[in-house]
């Protein structure tokens, strides 16, 4: 449906005139140009202080003058059919057009309410007015068909009769949900002409019943909607099928007088009086709700005639209201309360659109033109489907690809996952192992701190340990160097002695090459010393290179020590020796170690070297008078002295070489560990015992050469008589 602009309800005041003799002074006057009408105290130039006076005085006391401004306001001078022309004509053009108008006459009974509906023949009101040109318009309209029915009903003390229909009464109001508010059985009788409308129209007035009461009682109690029904639709092939319908309301109010001697908002009073009109009265309390804006609960079914009429009021129609009233001072409230009146009606909105049906054939035609565009819509949307389908087929085998894609993708992650499992749990035991390795690591690191450090400080010993060995051996160098340069001193001495006594000297040995670190190990020491002190990182590789060697070191100082050891063994020996072999000089029984040795001094030759030697000690007894007389004793004495010497210096040597060897070895052993101070015992024991045998074999031996020499002189003199001779 559609819906309308709003549209004001068009008000127009008409002023009938004067009804004299009935009426008093007239003071209502009209100005149609600014559409107002106003009391004539309100207009000064139509006063007179007399004449102000007197109204004052008679109609208006208390009310001061009063002035209203409507849409028209016709004064005693317009015609009915002007009215017409300006308020009516309008919405029956509207009317023939589809849409509804309603023409309302309000006012207070004799104000012309009848009079400007109906009119007289000469001057016909608004209903024949409207009739006439609605025929005039349908017969110039050549392009539309038109059909027009009348229907005629009055509503009396709320009862609607059909005034086309005699003693067709109180009839009833049902709602349509299609055609909205019905009358049933009221009579629409269709017409063709503006006769048989008149015809109609005077036909209904004739039979309006007025049987309780006077016309004019009657006429004042009662409404009447002449309602005319128009449908028309385009002629021929220029039609489109659409029905256009409206209906025109034409209706003639009871008279308003009474309800203005009753306040309206005193309900609780209506019906008790019987005084007041319900349908007017609801008229009124719906005009009032509408023009104060409220759309909800109008109450429309209050009353027959605003549930008739409820279109017209604020719904789907074009309305006016003309308001007639008295201009005579005697109706001045009368007057007062339909402007009133007619001034809130000015307010309300209606919302009239158009009515359009289509009618059986146009409705096949359309159905038909529909179903065509339904069936074109339906191949669109078949072919579309189909299009579709293959579209949805093809996705589908897409997705099915899809699907199996993810499937494998799946087990592939699957796959994945186990393995992933596998290596977590392969890095978990990787990772615990690492972890145990390292807290082994750390502990290792800890005791290998610890080891680091206590091999630090043995090698720091060590090192003050070999300092001390060498400062000792260089001792011991010095002392040996002395002892041999003592010996070597003895030797040349003995020497002397025996190149004296024409024998060969023996060979002097040379001091032995003194012990030296070699530059390859003084350099490791440094170089290993100084990464020890300021580069010390505690790493198992170093720890193994260290260790292994400090082991060479302390191996190879072992070795050097033990070399030492057996060259200073060997030096004492080499010292006994020699001591020995000086003793051994005389050709006695003493037997050479190495007989064979070529170099070794003691040769069968020695013999005749000492019996030279022999020869040269008597020579120089003889040469030097102041000796004993007795050659024996000198001789004796010489060999004892030099026993006693030798015996005295191999003695010294003796103890000498026991005091140095206990001094070594003490210091040895405060250095080395049970094994090693077991063995160092058993071979400082073994040394002191050999250097012992040797001590008491030379001296022995010293012994026993003085006693050999003494017998090998003694012998050497009594065989040689040139030396008896000489001495005795
Ligand atoms: P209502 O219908 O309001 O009760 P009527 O239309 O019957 O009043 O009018 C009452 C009297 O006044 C009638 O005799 C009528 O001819 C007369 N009358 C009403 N209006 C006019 C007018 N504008 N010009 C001349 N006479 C009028
Ligand atoms: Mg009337």
């Amino acid at each position: 449906m559609n819906r309308g602009n709003r549209e004001a309800i068009q008000v127009c005041i008409r002023v009938r005139p004067l009804l004299k003799p009935y009426e008093d002074e007239e003071i209502w006057c009209t100005d149609s140009n600014s559409n107002s009408i106003y009391t004539i105290g309100a207009n000064q130039s139509d006063s007179s202080p007399f004449r102000d006076k007197e109204i004052k005085l008679r109609y208006s006391e208390g009310q001061g003058p009063q002035s209203f401004t409507y849409d028209h306001v016709y004064g005693p001078e317009f015609t009915s059919q002007q009215i017409y022309q300006q308020i009516s004509k309008p919405i029956v053009q509207r009317v023939l057009n589809g849409f509804n108008g309603t023409v309302f006459m309000y006012g207070q009974t004799t104000s012309g309410k009848t009079y400007t509906m109906l009119g007289t023949p000469d001057l016909p009101g608004i209903l024949p007015c409207s009739i006439k040109d609605i025929f005039q318009s349908i017969a110039k309209d050549a392009d539309r068909e038109y059909s027009v029915w009348v229907s005629y009903l009055e509503i009396y003390n709320e009862h609607i009769n059909d005034l086309l229909v005699p003693g067709s009464n109180n009839l009833k109001i049902k709602d349509d949900p299609k055609q909205g508010v019905l009358i049933q059985n009221l009579k629409h009788q269709q017409v063709w002409t503006f006769d048989q409308v008149i015809l109609l129209m005077n036909y209904g007035e004739e039979h309006r019943s007025y049987r309780e009461t006077s016309i004019h009682e009657h006429s004042s109690r009662s409404h009447t909607i002449f309602k005319l029904y128009i449908e028309s639709i385009a002629r021929g092939d220029r039609g489109d099928g659409r029905i256009r319908f409206g209906c025109l309301n034409l209706v003639d109010l009871a008279g308003s007088e009474r309800l203005n001697e009753f306040d309206i908002r005193n309900q609780s009073q209506l019906g008790e009086t019987g005084h007041i009109n319900k349908s007017l009265f609801t008229l009124a309390h719906v005009i009032n709700k509408l023009a104060e804006g409220k759309t909800q609960h109008i109450p429309y079914r209050d009353s027959k005639l605003t549930r008739i009429l409820s279109f017209a009021l604020g719904g789907n129609s074009l309305t006016a209201i003309v308001c007639t009233v008295s201009p005579a001072a005697m109706n001045f409230q009368q007057t007062i309360s339909t402007l009133r009146f007619a001034s809130r009606a000015k307010i309300v909105q209606n919302a009239p659109h158009l009515n359009e049906i289509l009618n059986e054939i146009a409705t096949v035609n359309e159905y038909k033109a529909e179903i065509i565009r339904l069936k074109e819509e339906l191949s669109q949307i078949n072919e579309e489907k189909l299009s579709l389908q293959i579209a949805y087929n093809k996705l589908e085998r897409e997705l099915e690809n899809a699907r199996k894609e993810v499937e494998s993708h799946r087990e592939v992650h699957k796959d994945a996952i186990n393995e992933h499992g596998k290596d977590k749990q392969k890095i978990e035991k990787l990772e615990k192992t690492l972890e145990m390795q390292l807290r082994e690591l750390n502990s290792h690191k800890s005791e290998f701190s610890e080891k680091y450090q206590k091999l630090l400080d043995r090698f720091q010993e060590e090192r003050k340990y070999r300092a001390r060995l060498e400062n000792e051996l260089t001792e011991h160098k010095q002392a040996l160097a002395e002892t041999i340069n003592s010996e070597q001193g003895t030797l040349r001495y003995l020497n002397k002695l025996i190149l004296d006594a024409g024998g060969t000297p023996v060979e002097i040995p040379n001091p032995s090459s003194t012990y030296q670190a070699s530059p390859q190990e003084s350099n490791f020491l440094e170089s290993l010393t100084l990464q020890m002190d300021q580069d010390f990182i505690p790493e198992p590789k170093i720890h193994d290179e260290w260790t292994s060697q400090s082991n060479k070191i302390i191996e190879n100082y072992k070795q050097q020590l033990a070399n030492l050891q057996s060259e200073y063994h060997d030096k004492i020996q080499n010292l006994y020796y020699h001591l020995s072999s000086e003793t051994k000089k005389s050709p006695a029984k003493s037997i050479p170690e190495s007989p064979d040795s070529p170099q070794s001094p003691y040769n069968k030759d020695l013999f005749s070297s000492i019996k030279i030697n022999f020869d040269h000690i008597i020579e120089e007894y003889l040469a030097n008078p102041s000796n004993s007389p007795d050659l024996a004793d000198v001789i004796v004495s010489k060999l004892k002295d030099y026993r006693d010497l030798l015996g005295d210096q191999i003695e010294g040597k003796y103890d000498d070489a026991i005091v140095k060897l206990e001094e070594f070895f003490k210091e040895k052993i405060s250095t080395s560990n049970r094994v090693e101070i077991s063995q160092l015992t058993d071979h400082h024991s073994e040394l002191l015992k050999k250097l012992r045998d040797q001590y008491e074999n030379m001296m022995e031996k010293l012994e026993q050469n003085y006693l050999q020499t003494l017998q090998l002189f003694e012998q050497y003199f009594l065989e040689n008589d040139e030396y008896q001779t000489k001495i005795y």
